[in-house]
């Protein structure tokens, strides 16, 4: 099992931001900004590259709910999905890091 399954499990703990049936949102453990979120679903699947549309749609109001609670609707943030190894994907659960907090940057190469 992945180590965002055992997470979803309460296997490993971890700080919760937002929960719903399906969704959830906690802190990365290893922040690269004030405000560092990972939202995942609950269910397994590898990436954003083969996460069925439908259940992106009910993801985006929940992103949308964990920035509502986060307090950061005005001040903005970032969204960022890995995909496999060119783009940098450590953990093999689907997932958006949610950065803000702060100016996060831009992305240069
Ligand atoms: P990726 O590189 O796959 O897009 O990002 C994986 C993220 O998961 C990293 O930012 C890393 O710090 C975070 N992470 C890895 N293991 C754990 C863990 O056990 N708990 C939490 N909260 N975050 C984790
Ligand atoms: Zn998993």
């Amino acid at each position: 099992m992945c180590i965002f399954c055992k997470i979803v499990k309460g296997e490993i703990p971890n700080q919760t931001v937002l929960e719903d049936e399906n969704f959830l949102a906690f802190n990365d453990i290893n922040p690269a900004r004030k405000i560092h979120v990972l939202i995942i679903p609950k269910g397994h699947y590898d990436s954003f590259d083969v996460i069925p549309p439908k259940i992106m749609t009910a993801m985006t109001e929940f992103i949308q709910k964990v920035a509502s609670k986060l307090e950061i609707k005005q001040s903005g943030y970032r969204l960022i999905t890995n995909i496999g190894s060119d783009g940098g994907q450590e953990v093999p659960h689907f997932h958006f890091h949610l950065i803000g907090g702060e100016p996060v940057g831009k992305l240069v190469r």
